[in-house]
């Protein structure tokens, strides 16, 4: 099913190439695109449709330990969102039935993510202890290209060569660390403040906070591994959660945290949830201007939204303080869990609703942030799925950007007690064009993990093609593609899923000094219930993405 293709006519919207809307047939060989094919090649007439680049999503939660401990706290949910094996073409291997909800089945995930577009997915935080079960569940993950974040900056081992000041040797061990678990970028969640609250400390952990040692902080961390991020030529820049999630005044923590990396690429993630100043009173409102100011002036800084969607959700992260307090507050179903040596996870199963104050504000910050930002390359879509709202919400999302008059009245309902400030109850009248949109979920993400051949439709590139039937509410239009490729293959026709491919892992294996093995074997042994030899997860089925 990778014979040669025509899309023939349709508007292409391909923001990397500079196509915003232009008439054109798109060619397809080979699982990639190509300038024309032979008059025998198949040819589908899109002719008034949208054709984009298949969606990239760069922050997501879809595979692992924690995503399967989510699972299992919402049977509920299961059996409210059913999804029987999709009826594919003839021939075809067997499709899987599973469930949806906040935290959908792997097959599920996968077939979903198609079903909306989307052809690429990393999850952003993956223990490296559990790197082997990510990678089992995205084997069973159907179509998407997908990769994963690996989680350091809490770890034991980092701190140690941080404390006595052996940045280099952390540069090697960061690179062992990526090519051990088979991860795609280095991700820090809180940094200092996830293993502090292991240790029982339980206050705020600020950046220059010593963590048991002077030479040991928040700071230290974010530097070395941006630095080692750079010296190894990562596609990706290192992915940052900042340290204060979801408190009054942490806009502050998040500006620090950026001027501290000034000048170095780093990527800051799920900002809405980090864009809080503090009123008066102590109690949260927005501080989403300030920030956009900050990351509109600074092109080295890049960041992904994390907007909120009113609905059910689940919080799941490293940063196991979050949950603590959350669940304190909501009194709902909580786990957390210790990994060893490595991280934490946290986990509650949370509700935004229109009329709580809180959510409301995390709602509008979101669209703040993403209304406000002058470069949309470098500000682009999540909804940290499943923290802020499922990825199911993404089209529901591109028409509150799309058009300010649904949005007006969607702000109209929610509550405004803590809007006070706030620059979209203002009023903000920018409606994101179909380029912008393309730039936000495809081309901005594949620019900013380095995948050359993803986000775009120029000769060479990877043949991931959305097309959309165009309808006044965007969120009809982008919920239902009627053409979804996959490296050249049609897997969605005419609206409905027909094939599920396998898709590719995407990974990096940078190079390390193989002399600080032998200090690592033996901390693994002083130290670990896993064996030095057990832990790398070994040769994987695709080649690594070339780090220089
Ligand atoms: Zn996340």
């Amino acid at each position: 099913m990778t014979d040669a293709l025509r899309l023939v006519g349709g508007r292409v919207y391909d923001p990397a190439n500079g196509l915003d809307g232009v008439v054109a047939d798109v060619c397809v060989e080979g699982g990639r695109i190509v300038a024309t094919v032979p008059d025998t090649a198949r040819r589908i007439d899109v002719g008034g449709m949208v054709v984009m680049p298949g969606g990239v999503d760069i922050h997501s939660h879809v595979a692992g330990a924690s995503v399967n401990a989510a699972r299992r706290l919402l049977p509920e949910e299961h059996a409210a969102d059913a999804e029987p094996a999709p009826a594919l073409a003839p021939g075809e291997p067997r499709a899987r039935s599973g469930s949806g909800g906040t935290v959908p089945t792997t097959f599920t995930t996968g077939y979903r993510y198609a079903g909306l577009g989307y052809t690429t997915v990393f999850d952003a935080a993956v223990a490296p202890l559990y790197a082997r079960t990510s990678h089992a569940e995205l084997d069973d993950t159907p179509i998407v290209d997908a990769g994963f974040y690996v989680l350091v900056g809490n770890d034991a081992y980092l701190w140690q060569l941080i404390r006595t000041g052996d940045r280099a040797r952390a540069q090697h061990y960061v690179a062992w660390l990526l090519s051990a678990a088979g991860g795609y970028a280095l991700k820090v969640v809180n940094p200092g403040g996830v293993e502090m609250w292991k240790r029982g400390h339980r206050g705020r952990i600020g950046l220059d906070d010593p963590l048991g040692s002077d030479s040991l902080t928040p700071r230290a961390i974010l530097d070395t591994l941006c630095d080692a991020a750079e010296a190894l030529r990562l596609p990706h820049a290192t992915h940052i959660h900042c340290n204060d999630l979801g408190l009054a005044g942490n806009v502050a923590t998040t500006l620090a945290t950026m001027q501290a990396l000034s000048g170095r690429r780093a990527h800051f993630t799920h900002i809405q949830f980090h864009a809080y100043a503090a009123a008066a009173d102590g109690r949260r409102m927005s501080g989403a201007r300030d920030l956009v100011e900050y990351i509109n002036q600074h092109p080295e800084v890049s960041a992904d939204v994390g907007q909120v969607m009113f609905g059910p959700a689940t919080t799941l992260t490293a940063d196991g303080v979050v949950e603590y307090l959350l669940y304190k507050s909501s009194g709902r179903k909580w786990v957390n869990s210790d990994i060893e040596l490595e991280t934490g996870c946290g986990i509650v199963p949370h509700a935004y609703r229109e009329r709580q104050a809180v959510a409301a504000l995390q709602w509008v910050v979101g669209l703040e942030l993403f209304l406000l930002a002058a470069d949309p390359w470098r500000v682009v879509l999540s909804t940290d799925h499943p923290n802020g709202g499922s990825f199911m919400a993404y089209p529901e999302l591109m028409r509150l950007l799309m058009d300010r008059a649904y949005r007006d009245e969607c702000l109209k309902r929610v509550n405004a007690t803590l809007l006070q400030g706030s620059a979209l109850a203002d009023g903000l009248s920018r409606e994101y064009t179909l380029n912008e949109i393309a730039i936000v979920t495809r081309a901005g993400p594949a620019r900013l993990l380095g995948l050359k051949h993803k986000g775009q439709l120029g000769v060479g590139a990877d043949a991931d093609i959305t097309v959309y039937m165009p309808n006044p509410d965007q969120s009809v239009m982008f919920a239902t593609p009627r053409f979804v490729i996959k490296s050249g293959i049609v897997v969605v026709e005419e609206g409905q899923l027909r094939r599920a491919p396998s898709g590719r892992r995407l990974h990096v294996r940078p190079a390390h000094d193989r002399t600080i093995e032998a200090p690592l074997r033996s901390f693994f042994e002083r130290h670990a219930t896993v064996s030095f030899d057990n832990y790398p997860v070994g040769a994987l089925r695709d080649d690594p993405v070339p780090t220089t």
